[in-house]
């Protein structure tokens, strides 16, 4: 039942707002009792070098099986999450669950994982980041966390003090979706990400030809190259893709080209075929 229903379920009720609204209702009861009752997973997407294909690392992101709903894409329940005060626990449990997997990987293989501007608000989040490193074991310089620019938007300086905590314990930052939000680029020199991510509404319109995407690429590549931070072309679907962005100087790239979004022993095999059985026990 859950197979039949899927993504189309919800597309049947969008015409009327009150059906919207209820349909939120009972998707929010259901998303609050998800986790306990098992129903989320982790899919871990390559990330590889763009002029070698070398693996670097994998991108965690959550996937909801709901019995009743079939499979809800995190770009709907994530929102709801946030709005349902839900998303701490959630982000918490896909924090653990991903550093608890990747100490078990090759130790030169990363692991990013998406943090919601909400999870940033708490103060203590910095300890949760710092308990899922000590519990996993996992080193903190294989940790990346992504956040997109919405964290700079409300709270300003109290986002860039907690992302100062979670850099002093030696995790890695990037800025996710880069040039799709409301930004300035004041942030870039107060915060130390290690890269940037740029949107793959950019290579898209790059890979049609729209000389402004291509335009944007280049500028976003050339200051990250003066800031000293890598650039992810994210989305790259195709070789054509993957050479432009590579022309355009990306230094990293994600995309179905190199990989989907991976189960969890799929992408373990991938490291351990890429870099070797781990040196970890
Ligand atoms: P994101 O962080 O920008 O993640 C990349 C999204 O692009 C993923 O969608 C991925 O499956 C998709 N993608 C990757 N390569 C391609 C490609 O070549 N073509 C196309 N069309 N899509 C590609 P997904 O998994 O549906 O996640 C959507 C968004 O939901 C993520 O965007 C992220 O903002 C959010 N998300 C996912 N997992 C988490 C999580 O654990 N916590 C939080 N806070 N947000 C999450
Ligand atoms: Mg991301
Ligand atoms: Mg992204
Ligand atoms: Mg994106």
């Amino acid at each position: 039942r859950a197979k039949d229903a899927g993504r189309g379920v919800f597309h049947a009720y969008e015409p009327a707002l009150h059906v919207q609204a209820e349909e939120r209702r009972v998707l929010e009861v259901a998303l609050r009792g998800a986790l306990e009752k098992g129903e989320m997973h982790l899919n871990y997407q390559p990330v590889v070098d763009a002029g070698t294909g070398v693996l670097k690392g994998f991108e965690a992101l959550v996937r909801w099986n709901s019995p009743d709903f079939g499979s809800v894409s995190p770009v709907k329940f994530i929102p709801l999450a946030e709005e349902a005060r839900l998303i701490a626990p959630i982000g918490e449990w896909v924090l653990r669950t991903a550093c608890d997997e990747a100490a078990r990987w090759p130790s030169e293989v990363r692991i990013a994982v998406n943090v919601s501007a909400d999870q940033l608000q708490n103060p203590g989040f910095v300890a949760v980041v710092a308990s899922a490193l000590a519990s996993s074991g996992l080193p903190a310089g294989r940790l990346e966390l992504e956040v997109t620019e919405s964290v700079f938007m409300h709270e300003g300086l109290g986002a860039t003090k907690t992302l100062e905590r979670i850099l002093d314990l030696g995790v890695r930052l990037s800025l996710d979706d880069f040039g799709t939000g409301y930004s300035s680029l004041g942030y870039l020199s107060r915060t130390r990400f290690s890269s940037i991510k740029i949107d793959r509404s950019f290579v898209q319109g790059a890979s049609k030809g729209v000389k402004e995407a291509i335009a944007i690429i280049r500028a976003v590549v050339a200051l990250a190259q003066s800031l000293g931070m890598a650039t992810t072309a994210e989305g790259v679907e195709t070789e054509a893709e993957h050479e432009m962005v590579q022309e355009l100087g990306c230094t990293k790239v994600q995309g179905y080209y190199f990989g989907r979004p991976l189960p969890v022993t799929e992408a373990r095999e991938l490291a351990i075929r890429s870099w070797g059985a781990t040196r970890a026990a």
